[in-house]
């Protein structure tokens, strides 16, 4: 792909198209369940016919390999699309709640109504995924959409401004091309509903501005995801699925294992099967297997190759090439308190181990930090698992294997704490973009006349009877 400036929105588009997508949602056009449904399909339409290019373009970025691109940046923006489709009907119908006797005659129900202009932003590493599954929830909805994809994912980007507007309804859902400076500028607009993915110190920027408007935020962030080992746990499975997850796009995943906390007994076992999968997976040499990603650039790689030294021992891995942004997939024990690798979100393929005895060590390491955007547990004793799962805070979970609770389209994908508010996946991303209007309807018919003055005895015990 041609390296080639990118288009940066100015301000004066950027004021036209929000003007446009205004005008649009005034018009009602989005709360039809046929808008709604037509721009679902539109993106279904879009991922078939642009799968190719889609594909290219994340190739290009980070030399993810097909299966990788295929899964995150297609199959699951697909089934997020289809899931709304399905759902529509049901999510948008009236939820009936009981009329109480104090307002009886009548008939209480929540309305869904879309909120207005979302603003959805993205992080690089999946541009497409990012910028659609929140798109998508807001578009179920009934809202218009800004989407400003991530600059440093250039091809990604590029090809989502090329693309969308292409399918998408461009009275309703606009692009927006830009940095840090002219994202400050977008941020001062009015928005009903921000969401966000990203980093933490970029989503207090996002949280502080949507605070000048009262606007309402789902932030997605990341941290650092602990994967716990147990020493009743299957160790070759344990180790592969870890490798799988650690090299998915060469680690740059938000709910990728950070760090892993691993019974003491059971350490050089895992630690020998996990090379093991590794060489299995991608050959002695990584760098020249087909299917590693690569680091997203000379910044990034700057960072994560800068965790390695200052303390700590490489006992696999270690090797790294700038001009081909490839790092190896790393192993680093030893290391001191306070060290890089264990404070900073890694968002590479580097693995700290620590070791544990007791498991009150690892809820207290688990604790003593922010709460993680996932938190994995391997291990086949249901006693530790629950010790676990009771003690500590985590976005999601999954027992046995990693990050594939994403695919579960029943289960709201988020953080909590530093990791992140709110969710934008499926049942519970209609809610997120909707607000859910409480409406009573009273009849003509009787009236408490209980609550009118004059009051008197019989009043006051007709009204503690009516409350009971
Ligand atoms: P980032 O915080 O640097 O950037 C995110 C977005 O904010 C980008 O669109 C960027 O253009 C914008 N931005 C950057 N600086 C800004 C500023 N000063 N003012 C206004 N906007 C600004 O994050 P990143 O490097 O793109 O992504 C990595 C982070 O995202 C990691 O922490 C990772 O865990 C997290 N992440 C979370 C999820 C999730 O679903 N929870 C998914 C992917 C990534």
């Amino acid at each position: 792909m041609n390296k080639m400036t990118p288009h940066l929105t100015t301000e004066a588009e950027m004021h036209a198209d929000l003007a446009r997508l205004r005008a649009t949602f005034a018009s009602g056009k989005t709360r039809s369940l046929d808008w709604r449904r037509g721009q679902l399909k539109a993106i279904l339409r879009m991922l078939k016919q642009e799968e190719k290019a889609i594909i290219g373009a994340i190739q290009a970025d980070m030399r993810k390999n097909w299966v990788e691109a295929y899964t995150s940046e297609i199959a699951a923006i697909r089934k997020e699309a289809q899931y709304a489709l399905k759902h529509l009907k049901k999510w948008t119908a009236k939820v009936k709640v009981p009329t109480p006797l104090l307002a009886a005659p009548g008939k209480s129900w929540l309305q869904p109504e879309p909120l207005g202009v979302a603003l959805v932003m993205t992080a690089w590493n999946f541009p497409f995924h990012q910028s659609l599954t929140p798109a998508i929830a807001a578009i179920a909805a009934g809202n218009c959409v800004m989407i400003k994809p991530s600059e440093v994912s250039e091809n990604g980007t590029r090809l989502i401004a090329e693309i969308y507007p292409k399918y998408l309804d461009t009275d309703a859902i606009a692009i927006f091309q830009g940095g840090p400076q002219e994202t400050g500028v977008l941020l001062e607009q009015k928005f009903d509903h921000i969401l966000y993915t990203g980093g933490g110190t970029v989503g207090k920027i996002v949280m502080t501005a949507a605070a000048r408007h009262l606007t309402p935020v789902t932030l997605e962030l990341g941290g650092k995801s602990p994967v716990i080992v147990d020493k009743s746990a299957d160790i070759q499975i344990a180790a592969r699925r870890i490798v799988w997850a650690k090299t998915q796009n060469a680690g740059q995943i938000c709910i990728n294992a950070d760090t892993m906390l691993v019974h003491e007994s059971i350490k050089d076992e895992l630690v020998r099967a996990i090379i093991d999968h590794l060489k299995k997976a991608y050959g002695d040499d990584p760098q020249k297997s087909p299917d590693y990603a690569r680091i997203i650039n000379e910044r990034h790689f700057d960072r994560i190759t800068g965790y390695l030294g200052n303390g700590g021992n490489i006992i696999h891995g270690g090797r790294s090439d700038r001009d081909d942004l490839y790092i190896e997939p790393t192993l680093v024990e030893g290391l001191p308190e306070g060290h890089k690798l264990l404070t900073e979100e890694i968002f590479g393929p580097i693995l700290p181990i620590l070791t544990w005895s007791k498991k009150e060590e690892v809820v207290e390491y688990v604790t003593a930090r922010d709460k993680p955007l996932a938190l994995y547990i391997f291990g086949t004793d249901r006693k530790f698992e629950d010790y676990i799962l009771a003690n500590t805070s985590a976005g999601n979970v999954a027992i046995n294997d990693l990050m594939l609770f994403a695919v579960v389209p029943g289960l709201p994908f988020g953080g909590v704490g530093a990791s992140g508010m709110g969710s934008y996946t499926g049942t519970q991303g209609f809610v997120t973009c909707s607000h859910f209007k409480p409406i009573l309807k009273r009849g003509k018919r009787m009236d408490l006349d209980a609550r009118y003055a004059p009051y008197n005895k019989k009043k006051e015990k007709t009204m503690r009877f009516a409350w009971n």
